[in-house]
């Protein structure tokens, strides 16, 4: 099949071939241009090498990784936090189904993307005739993303790529495949027909303000509420409205709680900031108001602690996200920007709130902070360090530099991690998020970095390291300001699990508490350090950071450290009987 373009073999750009004549893989490229996709995230072979290509050639950036799982990840993260849709490439069969789980992770979390996947010719693979990569891929991705189409014909492409697009951003923003087939790629039509096919889309991402009386039912009982607190979530840090949220602050002086990812929307250490007081608000407010957050299983979904009288106040975009766990009294659907500033402008002066409210909540916050602090204290030198040794050396460095992106999985470091770092800027935090998932960690700081353009520290359990760890290789070759810091205790929760039928085998835990995570760094060319206590470890964090190049730092911990399931034992199906002590 003819091409106008062919790819370059000594890296220099060829002449088209056919100057009238364009292939679908030029209109993919200059429709995603069209709407303003400068970024691709992939990775290249049958049939959309020349994709990549094409879009270097034109402009766009393309980086490529080494699993498409990471590249998807990417392309998330770029998603959630620049407001556009971030866009992987990927190529048939398993290429496509690696990219998937991260476009369906995307979906859970409320980020737009958009997985663009070549495909292998339709026939064969509808009379099950057995082809080249051959899978039925538009009817696997359907069920997991927020929205699937597929294009059979070049001419259709612009449009494609535009309603794609509006999918992935547009309402609840979410994961959107788009497949395109090997001849669809391939087609050749005449570059002036092609010319006509391009428009620029108007009004990509339209507001969509809420209805007038349910801002009314909301700003009464918020301003006659004796207890009330805020509940922000990452939907409110991806709508970027922290400025309408410190208004809303300034103005009702109603405390604040951030879930995980929305930590550093207002500062955490703020003083009308309730994070260490969740409980209380569970137990005691009687009026919550969500801010882009679900009250999903990460609030209980409504249930356990919180107090059957609790009314709830939800802004949101989703009007399909209302009541699902609890009634919710006053229901704002529409976008957060025009709802908060509705909100802001119907609520009163002056509010009914008691006076002793915010006082008891800022006196356990003080007693809070204190106690963990002591925590920190007492580990402070412990030797082999803990997670909470190597947290309390970390935690100095990380808030000297608030601009650095912290990206976090593990168990024990997830959770300890997102206790013991106060964030003080928006979309600083990425996470496991609202899966809860291993496996984001290599492809979020190559997406927070090239989006952004700022440095990235990446706390990682040694666990969950393993699951991204080749595509640090992608950091290395993109030069990227990351530092990856692998906290390694020797295993999925800690190192000292013992398998129970006395053979050799390792126990299902247990990974390997000698890895020279560092040594990893020096084969890509980082700097690499192997630290063993904690002031070797905020030096070289520090140095590293101001470096602004790709690092790499082994901490060695006890493999004692941490715990079965870090603070999420109890979704364990039975009490395990503990084989790992
Ligand atoms: P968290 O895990 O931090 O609680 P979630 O991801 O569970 O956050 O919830 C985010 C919510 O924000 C989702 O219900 C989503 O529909 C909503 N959302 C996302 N973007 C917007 C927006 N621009 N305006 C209003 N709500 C939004
Ligand atoms: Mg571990």
């Amino acid at each position: 099949m003819a091409t106008t373009t062919s790819t370059p073999a000594t890296g220099a750009a060829p002449a088209p071939k056919y100057p009238d004549q364009v292939t679908g893989m030029d209109i993919l490229v200059r429709a995603l241009r069209m709407v303003g996709i400068d970024t691709m995230y992939g990775l290249v072979g049958i049939p959309v090498t020349e994709v990549a290509y094409i879009a270097q050639m034109q402009g766009m950036r393309f980086v490529g990784f080494r699993h498409e799982q990471q590249a998807g990840m990417a392309a998330a993260t770029h998603g959630y936090l620049t407001h556009t849709p971030g866009v992987l490439l990927t190529v048939s069969s398993l290429g496509f189904l690696n990219g998937l789980t991260a476009t369906t992770n995307a979906t859970v979390n409320c980020y737009p993307m958009i997985q663009i996947s070549g495909s292998s010719e339709r026939e064969p693979i509808d009379l099950l005739q057995g082809t080249y990569e051959g899978l039925d891929q538009l009817s696997i991705a359907k069920p997991l993303v927020k929205a699937a189409y597929r294009v059979n014909r070049p001419e259709d492409i612009p449009t494609a790529v535009v309603r794609a697009y509006r999918a992935a951003i547009s309402g609840r923003p979410g994961g959107v495949y788009l497949d395109v087939t090997t001849p669809t790629l391939g087609a050749i039509m005449d570059a002036t027909e092609a010319d006509k096919l391009f428009y620029s889309p108007v009004d990509l991402c339209p507001a969509m303000p809420p209805a007038p009386e349910a801002v009314k039912r909301a700003a009464e009982l918020i301003a006659t509420a004796r207890k009330p607190a805020f509940i922000f979530g990452k939907g409110a840090a991806y709508a970027r409205v922290e400025d309408r949220l410190k208004a809303l602050v300034d103005k009702t002086g109603i405390p604040y709680f951030p879930m995980s990812m929305a930590k550093g929307i207002l500062p955490d250490d703020g003083p009308l900031s309730a994070l260490s007081c969740r409980s209380t608000i569970m137990e005691e407010s009687d009026v919550v108001v969500l801010v882009g957050a679900r009250l999903n299983w990460l609030l209980s979904r409504g249930k356990g602690k919180w107090s059957a009288d609790t009314k709830f106040v939800q802004l949101d975009i989703d009007p399909e996200e209302i009541d699902i766990n609890r009634p919710v009294a006053a229901p704002v659907v529409g976008d957060l920007a025009s709802s908060l500033d509705a909100l802001i402008a119907a609520l009163p002066d002056k509010m009914a709130m008691d006076a002793s409210w915010v006082p008891s909540l800022q006196a356990q916050t003080k007693e809070k902070n204190a106690r963990f602090a002591q925590r920190l204290e007492a580990n402070a030198a412990a030797s082999p360090m803990n997670h909470w040794t190597a947290l309390n050396a970390i935690k100095p460095v990380l808030e000297a530099n608030p601009d650095v992106i912290l990206v976090n999985e593990g168990a024990n470091t997830l959770d300890d991690t997102r206790d013991t770092i106060n964030m003080s800027r928006p979309r600083h935090r990425i996470d496991c998020a609202t899966w809860a998932i291993m496996g984001m960690g290599m492809g979020s700081c190559v997406g927070a970095a090239v989006s952004t353009g700022k440095s990235v520290v990446a706390v990682e359990g040694d666990s969950a390291f393993g699951f991204s760890g080749m595509d640090f290789s992608t950091i290395c070759r993109f030069k990227l300001p990351v530092t990856v810091v692998i906290f390694n205790n020797g295993g999925i929760y800690n190192g000292i699990g013992v398998n129970p039928s006395g053979g050799s085998d390792p126990a299902p835990t247990t990974l390997d508490v000698n890895a020279r995570y560092d040594k990893l760094g020096e084969a890509f060319g980082a700097k690499s350090y192997y630290v063993t206590t904690p002031s070797e470890l905020s030096e070289a964090l520090a140095e590293a950071i101001a470096s602004k190049a790709p690092a790499m730092i082994d901490v060695q911990l006890g493999a004692d450290s941490g715990k079965e399931s870090g603070h999420i034992g109890y979704l364990n199906p039975a009490p395990l009987e503990d084989f790992t002590v």
